[in-house]
């Protein structure tokens, strides 16, 4: 019975069917998968994370091939339910000064708008002087596998930098993007495609790339923040899969929540050594139980050695004993 997080719970996507099941079935995050948030050696982007922790949960759909828009609420979902908390705390610079300002998002400002558009693709018309017909760019929504492909295509520094090139964008919507229409003309090889796109002007260019990420479904927010440094206003950016492509998850709580994981893993370890639980069972119990479970087990063995002791013990004081010397 402990130990058994292999329960799948069906979870409505926003993309509400699409181009696969409108249900996830998902797993509730198991200690072993939360392992990968405190990962910091990795290093990897909130994209990696987003496909690591999927691949360990999500059963009937390829991490790889979700929208972006249904990872980033699925993540909102397995995250605040597996730590119990009902904000996020997220890291956003401020459009004039540049300062990160650190914003806390609670859920219940959050909606979530499920697609009803049936179209796969989406078009995007290229309007601007020196174009003579009318040009069409048709894309996908983004998807994680999208990031994977611009991930290794450019580096934080040149994403951050305002000054945009042409390169760096075109490493950024190019995967999106199925064909280019032209009048009756559809352009589909990828060479020719850059090409094209190459010879458009940079502002067209951003134009695009301003365009692309944006999803027609998933999570929602109408936040807006005061800058604390130059007190501009600045509109609150929660869901962006450019960003996530390339930087480390923005949430600030994954890395408080992770702080005491060498703690917990010791305590997986104690459980082992005395037989309450074999390591690898402690390693599948759902993060949102761990608390639950070691309460119990505390308050099991302190009616068997008949001590009144109160909450918050280490390991070491749980069990009785230090821990081993190598
Ligand atoms: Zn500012």
């Amino acid at each position: 019975m402990l130990g058994n997080s292999s329960f799948y719970r069906s979870i409505l996507l926003p993309s509400n069917g699409l181009e696969y099941s409108q249900f996830a079935q998902i797993k509730k995050l198991p200690v072993g998968a939360a392992a990968a948030l405190e990962d910091t050696f990795l290093a990897g982007s909130q994209t990696e994370l987003f496909a690591s922790i999927f691949s360990c949960i999500l059963k009937n759909i390829p991490a790889e091939e979700l929208f972006w828009a249904d990872a980033f609420y699925l993540w909102t979902l397995v995250f605040s339910e597996a730590f119990k908390i009902n904000n996020f705390t997220m890291l956003q610079s401020c459009d004039k000064c540049g300062k990160n300002n650190s914003i806390k998002v609670p859920f219940e400002k959050i909606s979530v708008l499920f697609n009803t558009n049936k179209e796969k693709f989406l078009k995007y018309h290229i309007s601007g002087e020196g174009l003579q017909k009318n040009i069409f760019v048709v894309y996908e929504r983004r998807k994680l596998k999208h990031n994977f492909i611009s991930g290794l295509e450019t580096t934080g520094a040149e994403l951050n930098n305002s000054k945009h090139t042409k390169e760096i964008i075109l490493a950024f919507i190019k995967p999106q993007i199925k064909f280019i229409q032209i009048g009756k003309e559809k352009i589909l090889k990828a060479d020719e495609i850059v090409d094209l796109l190459d010879n458009l002007k940079l502002k067209q260019i951003k134009d695009i790339f301003k365009v692309l990420p944006k999803s027609d479904f998933g999570a929602q927010e109408n936040l807006s923040f005061s800058c604390t440094e130059c007190e501009k206003i600045n509109r609150f950016e929660f869901n962006n899969p450019l960003v996530s492509a390339i930087y480390n998850s923005e949430f600030v709580n994954e890395q408080e929540y992770f702080k005491n994981f060498k703690t917990l893993l010791e305590t997986g370890f104690y459980f082992n050594k005395f037989g309450l639980m074999k390591f690898d069972s402690f390693l599948e119990l759902p993060m949102s139980e761990v608390q639950t479970i070691m309460q119990v087990a505390k308050e099991t063995l302190e009616r068997a050695n008949g001590s009144n002791k109160g909450g918050g013990l280490t390991p070491e004081e749980f069990f009785g004993i230090a821990p081993p010397v190598e």
